[in-house]
């Protein structure tokens, strides 16, 4: 099955129920609907909290990284520590094999975002019925009307964002509560982070996203639009 064949079939979303629902009950409502094999969580591992509500709601659902080539090495060092830690069903897609280090993302961000990120996550979709993103509606202006669930259209698949309600304070108490451990970047000006030639870190009281992509118009990198 392509992203673009109808997923099987798609439940009747109760979008009043999941807006007050928990993050855990909305992913295990994701399992539920869809069937855990069906789901592919992507996580930018810029904290914690998304892959471990997902591991300890549905132990085993497919988390996938996006390796853009370019990710910052605290990044990736952070999520060979969640994976040993958590246990998770971990899988880095890769760009395809002609795509090697450039200097693209010097001239074209949104080609270099194209083959980096779009056509992987693309692939990472395909024959899947449900996404499971991290998109807040506190991560900024952009996202503010950010759905729990949605069908996304152009994909078509059910996007599911179980972490569409919580604010900045919500992801700080989850971290305690559980005894995250963070981003080493998280604590060094970056409260987003992304690859390291587009992500700068943030002087206080900036936006939160105003580090990605600083001095130009992009503010997404074609995957959350
Ligand atoms: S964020 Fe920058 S380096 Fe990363 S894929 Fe997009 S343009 Fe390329």
């Amino acid at each position: 099955m392509t992203p673009t064949t109808p997923p099987p079939s798609q439940p009747t979303l109760a979008p009043t129920e999941l807006e007050h629902a928990h993050p855990a009950d909305i992913v295990r409502w994701a399992a539920d609907q869809f069937g855990v094999e069906h789901l592919v969580l992507t996580a930018s591992f810029e904290d914690a909290v998304l892959v471990h509500v997902a591991a300890t709601a549905v132990p085993g659902i497919e988390v996938v990284l996006l390796d853009t080539q370019y990710l910052f090495a605290e990044t990736k060092w952070f999520a060979e520590e969640l994976r040993r830690r958590l246990d998770l069903n971990l899988r880095i897609e890769h760009p395809t094999p002609d795509i090697v280090p450039d200097n693209l993302w010097q001239t074209d961000t949104e080609g270099c975002c194209n083959v980096r990120k779009v056509l992987p996550l693309q692939r990472a979709l395909a024959g899947k019925a449900a996404w499971i993103t991290g998109v807040r509606r506190a991560d900024g202006p952009t996202r503010s009307n950010t759905p729990v669930a949605s069908f996304d259209v152009g994909r078509g698949l059910t996007k599911v964002n179980p972490l569409a309600t919580f604010s900045d304070d919500d992801v700080e108490l989850y971290q305690q509560l559980y005894d995250l451990p963070k981003n080493p970047l998280s604590e060094r000006g970056y409260p987003s982070i992304g690859c390291w030639p587009c992500t700068r870190p943030v002087a206080p009281g900036e936006d939160k996203r105003a580090g990605r992509w600083s001095g130009s118009n992009k503010t997404e990198c074609g995957l959350h639009v």
